[in-house]
Formats: structure tokens, sequence, C-alpha cells
């Protein structure tokens, strides 16, 4: 049964404002989703991300797998109910952390050989061993076992790198239609189950990025991925990858750019036409002190905010907004009490989903929300 995905308005710069009906909730897009790395968005409650309007959180299948195990997550009934969070979820592949966190990898046709960050026992992943443990997580999104080419990448690498994601992909789609009905939550959710995104990769290379596109939309993924995107390149050309891959994806199937951005740049991108975005930002740097606001950014450690009895925004009105004042979240940071980290998340976490329900209300027609 293909994703039900249905768009609503588009607007002139090819934003358009859409339904995703996934198996734990129906996702109102474009959309940002929080990061909740290991079971959790950082310092956040599952109760307060559904006040601030989180549709769709992320689990990233390289932690969860190292810690608890998808197995004890699979018996425990998945990880919606292990973290007892009802409404959808997506988990990415493990391939971006076994490329950036583990240690002595070796990368082969078959799979990957690592070791882990934790305790540095070896560990094998291939594409089936991916969907296999992201089905036994039982998220309402999967992601395709891809490798993330690191920049900068020569044409060489990021050609080889290339071969490898392609033929990856066909094995996570092959295995993954054969077993996807394995989820620990099918029975109950009925006729909708699980669904797989693709990953465009390419490096910075805009033909090879054509073609990586080319070959994932003839296998017919659920939803399109870009990836290896944010991992240290300039911005405009970021912005030149995303231009060049969006028009080459179906219309009709969800758009995602993995791992951005700074909050002009989800605007942007989502007025582009990306459905879907995920980052670790809003609450990396709620934790180091850093506000997103309507007047800029702001280290909230600053010393001209000891007696600022202001709101952290006062164009804001989040529950942290409303109640706290700057004085209060600096003194919280620089006493290192664990309350700091909560406030600013949740502030920053506002500000972030904020930005997508305005997008979405102006994305054109009379009906937007
Ligand atoms: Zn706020």
């Amino acid at each position: 049964m293909p994703l039900d995905f249905k768009i609503s308005t588009q607007s002139e710069t090819g934003g358009r404002r859409a339904q995703l009906v996934l198996p734990h909730q129906t996702v109102e897009t474009p959309v940002f989703m929080p990061v909740g790395t290991a079971g959790t968005v950082k310092a956040v409650p599952q109760n307060i991300l559904e006040d601030l309007g989180a549709q769709i959180i992320l689990g990233n299948t390289y932690h969860l797998y190292l810690r608890p195990g998808h197995e004890p997550i699979r018996r425990m009934g998945g990880l919606h109910r292990f973290i007892s969070w009802p409404r959808a979820m997506l988990t990415d592949s493990g391939g971006f952390q076994v490329f950036s966190l583990s240690e002595l990898r070796k990368v082969t046709d078959e799979g990957v050989r690592f070791r882990s960050h934790l305790d540095g026992s070896s560990h094998f992943f291939t594409p089936e061993h991916s969907m296999d443990v992201q089905i036994a997580l039982g998220a309402d999104i999967a992601m395709a076992f891809d490798e993330c080419t690191e920049y900068p990448a020569d044409r060489t690498r990021a050609e080889e790198s290339l071969r490898l994601t392609m033929a990856w992909a066909r094995r996570s789609l092959d295995h993954h239609t054969a077993h996807r009905h394995e989820v620990p939550w099918d029975e109950e959710q009925g006729c909708r189950t699980q669904c797989l995104f693709g990953i465009v990769q390419g490096g910075m290379y805009p033909d090879l990025r054509k073609e990586s596109a080319e070959r994932l939309v003839e296998m017919n993924f659920d939803g399109y991925a870009i990836g290896g995107l944010s991992v240290g390149e300039p911005r405009d050309l970021t912005l030149e990858m995303i231009s060049e891959v969006l028009p080459l994806l179906p219309k009709d199937k969800p758009r995602y750019v993995m791992g951005v951005g700074y909050p002009d740049e989800i605007e942007q991108y989502a007025r582009m036409g990306v459905d879907m975005m995920d980052c670790v930002l809003p609450t990396r740097a709620a934790r180091h002190g850093l506000l997103f606001t309507s007047e800029g950014r702001l280290n909230i450690k600053g010393k001209r905010y000891a007696e600022d009895q202001g709101p952290p925004d006062p164009a804001c009105d989040c529950m942290v907004c409303r109640r706290y004042s700057r004085a209060y979240l600096r003194h919280l940071m620089h006493s290192g009490e664990a309350l700091s980290a909560t406030l600013n998340s949740i502030h920053n976490l506002a500000y972030y989903l904020g930005i997508m329900k305005r997008v979405r209300a102006t994305c054109g027609g009379a009906d937007a929300r």
C-alpha cells in the first residue's frame, strides 16, 4: 500500500502544505522533527514534547541497537511503547553514527564492521541487519542503509561511496519489503505498516546527486531523503545540492533533508518544497546556553543578563518564556543545574516548531492553519 501523502496547498516558491498519514500520527508538513537520540529528546519529557506540538521525533538506530538493544525493545512492544511516545517516529539507518562515532570501522561491499564507542565490542552492520533492527524498533518510517559521504571528498571517493550506497539501497528495499510486516505493532495498527525512505548521496557533485536521485526513484521508495549535507560544507553548497535534487524527486512523495539546520535555513528549505527536516541543533545549542529567538541568537551565559527580568524571547509564548526570566535561565546555566538544559531546550524546540507552523500557515490556500 503506497504511503498516504496528501498535498493540500502549494506556494509559488515550491513550498507545499501536506498531510503525511503514518501509522501512529497524521503529520502536518512541512515538519521539523526533534532528535531523540537514545530514546529521549535530551532533557525534555515526552508530555512536554506533546504540549509543544511535536508530531514526529527521531530515534537513532546505532545508539538503541547498542543500548538497550533492539531485541529487548521489540519484546517490549517496540520503541513507541518503550519510551511512551504515541505519535510518529522515524529511525535513521545507523549508518551516520557508525561512520562518525565508532572506531576501527572496515567497510566492504557486504557491510561495515565497527567497534562500539561504548565498550569496544565488535559489530557488523549490513543493509539487511539495519532493516531488521529498524523493523524491531518499529518506527513509522525507516531509512535505507547508506554511507554518508564525508566533506570534502574527491570525485573518485564520492563515486565509490555512491556505488556502495546505491547497492545498499536496493538490498535495504528488498529486505524491508519482505519483512516490514514484522514490526512489533503491526497487528494493532491494521493496514498501515512501516515505510522506507531512500537516501540521495553523491557528495557535492551535482551529476552524482542526479544519478543517485534517478536510480532511487526507479527503485520506488515510499519517500526520499537528501543525506550527506551539513557535514561541514559552506552553506551555499548545501543550498545548491538541495536545489539540484528537489526537482528530481517525485512531487507526490515526501522529501526529507537530513540534519539541517539553523532557523533561517529550515524556513528557506521548507519554502522550497522540503517536507521534513531534523537537527540536533536546537537541543544541543540549548545545553550550551545558546537560545534562538525572534531577535537573533542569545547566549544566556552573558553577564548582561544577570539581572534581566525579561523573558528569553519577548515574541515567544512558550511555557518557558511565559514564566521565566533571562536572569533565572542564566543563573541555572551558571550553577550547572539540570533544569537549565530542560528549559533552554523547551524554548529552542518551541522556536523551531513555531517556524514550521508559520510556514504551514503561509503555504497558500485559505484552509491553511
Ligand atoms: Zn520561548
